[in-house]
């Protein structure tokens, strides 16, 4: 029998007016680097999400790494991060030679904890940054951590990543931190191919950040350097994909929103299933509807991926919290938990969670066979 067609987790969805911007690139042999739609593409993102400026760049990864050295970070420094959360978000922190100290998450947002930050700074009072990482495009506790870091008088760099179009008391992800990261990797909520944007309100900063993001070439007709540079500048084609893509933003977080939404009336009536807990502070995207099985279900997270896999369906476990890596292992971590030998929250839902499908090319019909797949297993 042919396999039915593919569903994926998440995968790029065009929304029409992309080319249109690409065409104009072409049209006035504005291909690279720079050009109107990375100036644009920057100005029409800083005000969508508030703020004075935004610097594109070649990837979120790119962004975190000048986002933490505008901050100041460099050799010896410590810098606090989530540990549940996709490696991008602390490899950064070794690249400038700086030490990471990876917080728990707490089992309400499953985002950076209150208690456990408060316990890195018993031990450690003076982290240079603390990367606050807003999970599967849900809002951190900002209320509560940045009132934490602010008595430390920390900087705090948002890894907005997954969370373009959420909100967290009104105000949009993305402007949370003194500076903000976004992606637009191929399964974000909305992509560039790959891409990504540092943001903030201190326009110099930013400009010093571009700066960096171009070589650092001084303002001389040679080529003159008197800081390292990285060649991190989002090309204008990509940049064009980046317009249109903003354009259809609400779009996509609708259709997220939809798709969870099915998944949680679909799954209320079994009690081995939870969604992913959504805090009242916020408006989440969506951007990947999760899922966590009750302690001691017979149906394990493995077996949901390896039924959907068989089917032709894309699914993923949780992020593999950082503390857990062999690379990473070797950095201290602080539990939300206060018992000792007691599992981490983060580690808790790794063991028991699954990302499903939340494609939103996909349609209803496409659901409803997930759901199907997922419910005869119990
Ligand atoms: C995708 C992602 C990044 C990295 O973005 P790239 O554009 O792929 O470099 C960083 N942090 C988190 C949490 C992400 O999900």
């Amino acid at each position: 029998m042919e396999k039915p067609e593919k569903i994926y987790l998440a995968s790029p969805h065009m929304g029409g007016e992309e080319m249109k911007y690409i065409q104009e690139a072409f049209d006035t042999n504005w291909i690279a680097p720079l050009g109107k739609n990375v100036n644009q593409f920057e100005k029409e993102m800083a005000d969508y999400v508030g703020l004075k400026a935004g610097a594109a760049l070649s990837a979120g990864t790119a962004a975190l790494h000048l986002g933490l050295k505008a901050l100041g970070v460099g050799e010896g420094d410590v810098v606090f991060c989530s540990s549940l959360t996709f490696s991008a978000s602390a490899n950064p922190i070794i690249y400038l030679g700086a030490k990471p100290i990876f917080i728990d998450s707490e089992p309400e947002t499953w985002n950076m904890s209150p208690a456990a930050l408060e316990k890195a700074y018993e031990k450690y009072p003076h982290p240079k940054v603390v990367v606050i990482v807003d999970l599967y495009g849900q809002a951190a506790d900002y209320e509560r951590l940045l009132a934490i870091c602010k008595a430390h008088h920390t900087s705090v760099l948002e890894d907005a990543a997954e969370a373009l179009g959420a909100t967290y008391q009104g105000q949009k992800c993305g402007t949370l931190g003194d500076l903000s990261v976004l992606s637009f990797n191929g399964n974000k909520i909305i992509t560039t191919s790959g891409g990504g944007m540092l943001l903030g309100n201190d326009e110099a900063l930013i400009q010093k950040v571009r700066f960096w993001s171009t070589q650092s070439r001084e303002n001389e007709r040679h080529y003159e350097h008197k800081e390292l540079g990285y060649n991190y500048r989002m090309s204008n084609i990509v940049a064009g994909i980046g317009r249109g893509q903003l354009k259809v933003l609400e779009k996509r977080v609708t259709k997220k929103k939809q798709i969870f939404e099915t998944y949680q009336e679909a799954f209320k009536q079994n009690s081995d299933i939870e969604m992913m807990p959504i805090s009242d502070q916020g408006k989440p995207n969506y951007w990947l509807s999760c899922m966590t099985l009750k302690e001691g279900s017979a149906v394990k997270p493995l077996d949901i991926m390896l039924a959907l896999e068989k089917e032709n369906i894309e699914s993923r476990p949780i992020w593999k919290p950082m503390h857990l890596q062999p690379y990473f292992k070797k950095y201290p971590f602080f539990s939300h938990c206060d018992r000792e030998n007691e599992q981490s929250i983060a580690e808790d839902i790794f063991n028991r969670g699954v990302c499903l499908p939340s494609d939103t090319k996909m349609t209803e019909a496409d659901q409803q066979r997930i759901i199907k797949i997922v419910k005869e297993l119990f």
